[in-house]
């Protein structure tokens, strides 16, 4: 194998390419890319993005010295259109074709927007790349009241940065609990106590029914028939995998790239990763995660060195909010019960849930030992005892004692 293309530089894309090299692999490695600017790290912007010295320098993936002393060829501003699979071409929006003897989709995902019969204008935001991130920086100059729809990690992520600045927040969330898809009810309630004890204040079970422009501010109608005023919306209603062009050139796709453990497409000479990329068989849904965008760009790039592929990994992820720091591995489903630790240090807490399989997630907030320990379990399917777990006074550490 020669020349291989990926499409996106980002988390996974760029992970990609660097394990590629660092492995050894002497042919050409070039990567498109839609997005002008030299590519940034995503989870700073939800949680950084206010900062005074916040700057895209800071958070860089990689200077533009190492793609060149890589000889990784990186093309900022071209966006892939097409892709002739029976060719190995990819066709380009400037006209151009690429050939390729390996395609790698790293393209991502998007972020979803309101129904467009709604008011688009340039009092609604959304958070997924760098671009969005400056030009809510520049609307957010001075205090404002802002309305976010969606309480999960990137809403509740921007309302404590606004927080921190002195903007008035209010949340609406169309489900009955914050984090409704992700957290259990426990880490729901822990957040929502955490931001209205910031003043953040919180609809449940609200969509919206109509958004008005008047006299420089926008109201807004909810399901429920209330007002509210804001002077600007920011969307964080979750993102649409970018599978556009695979499902176009005929591979599997269903809510993302069908992709074998490999990550391997149903198209034996192209590959997806990151969070475009839907591994069935090992997560049963897609992730979207910095963990799931580095751990399957691995798995590609031993397969394709010929190394030892990567065993499973419980996916991991984090968010910061206030002083509070969230780590959780495992994925939160089907579950049963859920067991409340307090950890050591003051603040420190964690939720173990449990399904009828066992344990199969944990989340635990300023509470790194905890969530050490719980990555080691999942990982190597230790058995755990509920009732052992909900003693305070047992040391978490015997658990993975031999
Ligand atoms: C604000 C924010 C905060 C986050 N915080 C966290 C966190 O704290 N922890 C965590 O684990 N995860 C976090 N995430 C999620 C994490 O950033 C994503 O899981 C990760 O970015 C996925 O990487 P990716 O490379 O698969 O896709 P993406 O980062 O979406 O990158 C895809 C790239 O492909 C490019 N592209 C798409 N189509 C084309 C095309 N046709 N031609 C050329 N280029 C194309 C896009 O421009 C983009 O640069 C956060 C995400 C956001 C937006």
């Amino acid at each position: 194998m020669k020349k291989i293309v990926i499409i996106g530089a980002s988390h996974s894309g760029i992970t990609f390419a660097d394990q590629l090299r660092s492995g050894g692999f002497e042919g050409s490695i070039t990567i498109l890319e839609k997005q002008i600017i030299n590519p940034v790290e995503k989870p700073p912007l939800s949680k950084t993005f206010l900062d005074e010295d916040f700057s895209n320098t800071k958070i860089k993936f990689r200077p533009e010295k190492w793609f060149l002393d890589k000889f990784i060829d990186l093309k900022l501003g071209v966006e892939a259109k097409e892709i002739l699979k029976e060719g190995n071409l990819v066709k380009l929006v400037n006209g151009e074709e690429i050939s390729y003897d390996c395609l790698i989709l790293a393209s991502g995902a998007t972020a979803k927007n309101l129904p467009s019969k709604m008011l688009q204008n340039n009092k609604q935001f959304v958070l997924r790349d760098f671009k969005d991130a400056l030009k809510l920086q520049n609307a957010l100059t001075e205090e404002k009241e802002v309305m976010i729809i969606g309480g999960g990690y990137i809403g509740l992520e921007i309302a404590s940065s606004l927080r921190k600045k002195g903007h008035k927040i209010r949340v609406l969330e169309v489900a009955e609990r914050l984090l409704a898809r992700v957290a259990s009810p426990e880490l729901s309630n822990y957040f929502l106590n955490l931001h209205k004890e910031h003043e953040v204040k919180i609809s449940f079970g609200e969509s919206i029914n109509k958004i008005k422009e008047f006299d420089n501010k926008i109201s807004i109608e909810t399901s429920s028939h209330k007002n509210y005023v804001a002077d600007l919306i920011i969307v964080g209603i979750g993102v649409s995998p970018e599978i556009r062009l695979a499902y176009e050139a005929g591979l599997d796709c269903d809510n993302g790239i069908v992709v074998d453990a490999n990550y391997r497409s149903s198209y034996s000479n192209i590959f997806a990763i990151g969070d475009c990329a839907l591994n069935k068989d090992e997560y049963g849904i897609r992730i979207e995660s910095v963990h799931h965008a580095q751990f399957s760009a691995s798995r590609v790039s031993s397969c394709i060195l010929g190394l030892e592929i990567p065993t499973y990994e419980e996916p991991w992820f984090w968010s910061d909010q206030y002083n509070v720091k969230l780590q959780s591995v495992g994925i939160i489903k089907d579950i049963k019960n859920t067991v409340s630790r307090i950890g050591r240090r003051e603040g420190s807490k964690s939720w173990w849930s449990f399904s009828s399989e066992g344990l199969v997630a944990v989340e635990a907030v300023n509470d790194p030992q905890a969530y050490v320990v719980a990555k080691h379990i999942l990982q190597n399917k230790i058995k755990v005892d509920e009732k052992q777990l909900s003693n305070n006074d047992f040391d978490l550490k015997e658990m993975i004692k031999k």
